[in-house]
């Protein structure tokens, strides 16, 4: 039971790293999140997000050059 709230967690975007997983990209410190697995990277504010791969996920953004 506990575990379903820990997923609930991430649902709402509270997730939590792997603190052994952790590592630094650059300035960044990403690490997968222990609960969905998810990548996640530490943000200004101290908050870990998930990372944003693309600026559009999903939907490939046609950019026209003329
Ligand atoms: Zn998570």
């Amino acid at each position: 039971m506990a575990e379903f709230f820990k997923r609930l967690r991430c649902m709402v975007g509270k997730h939590s790293p792997s603190r052994r997983s952790v590592r630094y990209e650059g300035h960044l410190k990403i690490g997968p999140c222990k609960y969905c697995g998810r990548q996640l990277e530490k943000g200004g504010d101290g908050r870990w997000v998930t990372r944003h791969l693309t600026s559009s996920a999903g939907k490939p953004k046609v950019i026209e050059e003329d």
